[in-house]
């Protein structure tokens, strides 16, 4: 079994071992029958070393169900990956991949507070992946701050938790076969842990248990983003798939939200360094175009001149290639002087469905979440799940 695992990836070996945890471990995460379902969260991709703290700390293999640690009391540990084993105190263990349970309902793991179960593997002998298994509610508690500050209006926290628990489930969906539903970051959605729940927060979670956003009886692509600038953006223009529910729509509340206007030089020799970085065979950017734009007026194709001929950038790629925070959206127009671009442009983020701050100014003018989620999401229904 060794030397065969050994011919794999080390991703190979993550998936194939979560797939079995989850077999074993995870309980039903089956929808609809009144049981909150579980999430698979990456929380660290590549960390060397684990520092871990909490109480009732128990690690176990996966493969063999085996306790290889258990202290019931308060315990300080370093976890890393060894030979064909993890390392526990200093310790070797010949387990590739363990799970770790703790009593008191949280555990710190190198400064992240985390819920639910951990699941610990071995990558290449090199580092390990930690994957958070928590329920869905406890992760949109951890997510609601960690995406909307927690002294906006109640309505708004409100929408932004059905909306993180609904976008959670259709990625869990898509997800089926590999060893994490959700990443971390904000390419999903930015869960740091319950180190960034407060009341506020659980009582948002708490006050839309269990509701989601359908259309046609299943959860939706709940995409959102920080302020789409005055109108969102019809979803086959930013990620090149109509969904009938993801409509462009005329927003005028998040006006006069702070950063709505923004400015950022580049010059096209910084560009050429920032497309060179993301793997372009190229010296020297000559010139830069927009060369469409969709009905809203975000670009969704600029051109790049160079010394090996053009490239075509579509916006989402546009904005990776710059920065996210940067180009902070693609509704933008750009100049030209002197060797740098002058970009002027409104709002941030890709502009599809909810507009967060527009939900702020929405909530603050006194509508309900469900007004909110009803503005933005075209034709959907609010539907609780348990
Ligand atoms: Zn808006």
């Amino acid at each position: 079994m060794g030397d065969m695992r050994r011919t794999i990836t080390g991703k190979a070996i993550v998936r194939a071992c979560a797939l079995a945890a989850a077999v074993l471990l995870a309980p039903s995460m089956v929808s609809g029958n009144g049981t909150v379902p579980g999430i698979r969260v990456e929380i660290f991709g590549d960390a060397s070393t684990l520092h871990i703290e909490g109480k009732g700390i128990q690690i176990i293999d996966t493969y063999r169900n085996l306790a290889l640690f258990r202290n019931p009391g308060y315990s300080y540990l370093i976890l890393s990956a060894g030979n064909n084993g993890l390392v526990v105190d200093r310790k070797l263990y010949p387990a590739r991949m363990v799970t770790l349970l703790f009593s008191g309902g949280v555990v710190k793991i190198n400064d992240r507070l985390l819920r639910g179960h951990l699941e610990i593997a071995n990558i290449d002998n090199s580092h390990l992946v930690v994957i958070d298994v928590v329920n869905l509610e406890s992760y949109v508690a951890g997510l609601v701050n960690a995406e909307m500050p927690h002294n906006w209006p109640l309505e708004a926290l409100e929408a932004q938790a059905v909306v993180a628990r609904t976008y959670a489930l259709w990625q869990k969906e898509r997800h089926l076969n590999q060893y994490y539903d959700m990443a971390a970051d904000f390419m999903d959605q930015v869960y740091s842990g319950a180190g960034s729940e407060d009341s506020r927060g659980w009582k948002a979670v708490n006050a839309t248990r269990g509701q989601i956003i359908t259309y046609q009886g299943k959860p939706i692509l709940a995409m959102y983003h920080s302020e789409c600038g005055g109108e969102t953006e019809n979803s086959e223009d930013a990620i090149g798939y109509r969904y009938p529910y993801l409509r462009s729509v005329k927003c005028n509340f998040c006006k006069g939200a702070p950063g709505l206007n923004w400015k950022y030089a580049l010059s096209l020799q910084q560009l050429a360094r920032r497309l060179i970085v993301k793997g372009y065979t190229l010296s020297h950017v000559y010139g830069f175009r927009v060369m469409k734009r969709s009905r809203t007026q975000r670009v969704t194709v600029a051109r790049v001149v160079t010394d090996h001929g053009n490239i075509d950038l579509d916006g989402a790629t546009l904005r990776s290639v710059v920065g996210y925070d940067k180009l902070r959206s693609t509704l933008f127009h750009v100049r030209a002087k002197n060797g740098t671009l002058f970009f002027k442009g409104r709002g941030f983020g890709h502009g599809v469905g909810m507009c967060q701050w527009g939900a702020y100014g929405m909530a603050r003018k006194g509508y309900t979440y469900r007004q909110i989620i009803h503005f933005y999401y075209t034709g959907v229904r609010i539907e609780k799940l348990y």
